[in-house]
């Protein structure tokens, strides 16, 4: 289809033999395709519960070695609950994330990025602001953007390329170029309501946003080096290869 990555969903456990692991990685290599792998769903950083911070250290470390098999250099990962006191949760979070990158270390040291992303419900961390405040943390951490999530979270918020350009900067401002130019992108149409994320979309389906359209342009104009992974229901390779073919008609553009 000529897409070049994938993204290797663990997000119901980590329950895969090294072996198997190893040799999908190895034909990823061989047909150029950049791997990365989304960690446990049951991730919570800011837990309540000590045992419950702990397993998701633990979760976080065993899609940390998984990546390794499969020579994926990006884990991404739900931040977690937002619970009743979000300044709270946060506080949380940033101790657990980083007692989970010191765990990660000998993986980070090989090169492996732990990306925070960005959720669709008020009920969970992961707001643009909350996702940059966790990867200030350490540069090892990289942001994951969806943008539908994003659009979902705040009630249909990305409309322009302007709105799309306010986005982009934000990141730079934040973790400053190298990670402002290099980061996580999952991309859907989204339906929301007041409390978020409901479900996602197809990309015929226009009636919901975002439009990537405008993404691409910037994308193509600012020479942003970034994996977007399509997560469409249930036509992520279709749209996937659509997504691609409007980035490169806007790479012509500047070329
Ligand atoms: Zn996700």
């Amino acid at each position: 289809m000529g897409l070049d990555a994938y993204e290797y969903s663990l997000t119901k456990g980590v329950r895969l033999k090294e072996g198997t692991a190893r040799e999908i990685g190895e034909q990823a290599a061989k047909w150029g395709i950049t791997m990365s792998v989304h960690a446990p769903y049951y991730i919570n950083l800011a837990s309540k519960e000590e045992e419950g911070r702990r397993k998701s250290i633990q979760y976080i470390y065993s899609t940390m070695e998984a990546a390794e098999w499969f020579g994926a250099n990006r884990v991404i990962f739900h931040p977690g609950s937002a619970g009743t006191d979000r300044e709270a949760a946060m506080e949380t979070a940033k101790i657990t994330l980083s007692q989970a990158l010191e765990k990660c270390s000998s993986f980070i040291a090989k090169g492996i990025h732990l990306c925070p992303e960005t959720m669709g419900k008020q009920s969970q961390l992961g707001s643009l602001k909350e996702v940059l405040e966790l990867c200030k943390l350490d540069s090892a951490l990289m942001p994951t953007i969806d943008f539908g999530h994003l659009h979902a979270l705040n009630q249909g918020n990305i409309q322009s390329c302007q709105d799309y350009a306010d986005i982009l900067d934000t990141i730079e401002n934040a973790l400053g170029k190298e990670r402002g130019r290099h980061f996580h992108v999952h991309f859907s149409r989204i339906e929301y309501t007041k409390a978020g994320e409901k479900k996602h979309h197809t990309y015929s389906e226009t009636e919901y946003g975002p439009d990537f359209d405008p993404l691409a342009l910037l994308l193509a104009e600012r020479e942003l080096d970034i994996i977007i992974i399509c997560e469409s229901s249930g036509m992520m390779a279709e749209d996937a290869a659509e997504l691609k073919r409007i980035y490169q008609e806007k790479l012509h553009l500047f070329n």
